[in-house]
């Protein structure tokens, strides 16, 4: 990140304050870039939602169901800025032991990581987590920092040409970055603040946090067998596991 800081700064010139943004994270108070509107994400956010229930099947068992809706309901009305969100929790019928948040506040189970959480507790550490990057605007973090590569080397090959060229320039790469999709792979870095976030908000919302150790523990056991895709984005190594048991020391 400490290569790109000349390259904000270029934005800032050029751009003025229309479209260059920062924020802090919630909880971390990381400084984020963040070069996409709430409205924008929400709108990308609410499109792969619909495109998500066209494909999907959504869970006929209701009672599973209520209780991911009720841990969701009951994490988010914790926090401050959930509230600038519209929120929807779907639990779709399928074995693929993942979960994930799409910016703006769609939330989606599978059923199969369902099948492995032993009571609410260990929803409410997977759904604090998914809350998490959507509360951190992650989707919308990682889409600007795609803008600004794409930007950069622009920038840096028209050796600082009239602001109206780099304009342009700006709505082509902002138009390749919007059409990418807002699902794009989570660094680490997101992951870990997502863990810290999710573990602040399921304790605040009255969870047992001790029960996300035991879930983590019980996904890195899971490892190379039927989890690929959660484990691929969501690593549950012994360094995740060590960093949230001192998340939740920090909690007492
Ligand atoms: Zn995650």
């Amino acid at each position: 990140m400490t290569r790109s800081l000349p390259i904000v700064l270029l934005l800032a010139m050029f751009v003025g304050g229309c479209s260059v943004l920062t924020q802090k994270a919630p909880v971390t108070e990381r400084t984020q870039l963040m070069l996409m509107s709430k409205a924008e994400e929400n709108r990308l956010g609410l499109e792969a939602a619909d495109e998500i229930l066209k494909t999907s099947k959504q869970s006929t068992d209701a009672a599973l169901t209520a209780r991911v809706v009720n841990v969701g309901k009951r994490i988010i009305a914790v926090s401050q800025e959930a509230k600038e969100y519209t929120w929807n929790f779907y639990v779709l019928e399928d074995a693929v032991i993942n979960a994930f948040a799409l910016p703006g506040g769609k939330v989606f189970f599978y059923t199969g990581i369902l099948k492995l959480m032993d009571n609410d507790d260990q929803i409410a550490c997977v759904m604090g987590h998914e809350i998490a990057h959507v509360l951190a605007r992650h989707g919308a973090e990682r889409v600007s920092q795609q803008q600004l590569t794409a930007l950069g080397g622009e920038l840096l090959s028209t050796a600082l040409k009239i602001p109206a060229k780099y304009q342009q320039t700006y709505q082509a790469a902002y138009g390749a970055a919007s059409n990418l999709g807002v699902i794009l792979p989570y660094s680490r870095k997101h992951e870990s603040e997502a863990d810290a976030i999710g573990v602040v908000l399921m304790y605040k919302a009255g969870y047992n946090p001790n029960e996300a150790v035991k879930f983590w523990q019980k996904m890195a056991a899971q490892g190379g067998k039927s989890a690929p895709e959660f484990l691929s984005t969501h690593p549950s190594d012994e360094r995740r596991i060590e960093d949230i048991q001192k998340n939740i020391k920090r909690l007492k």
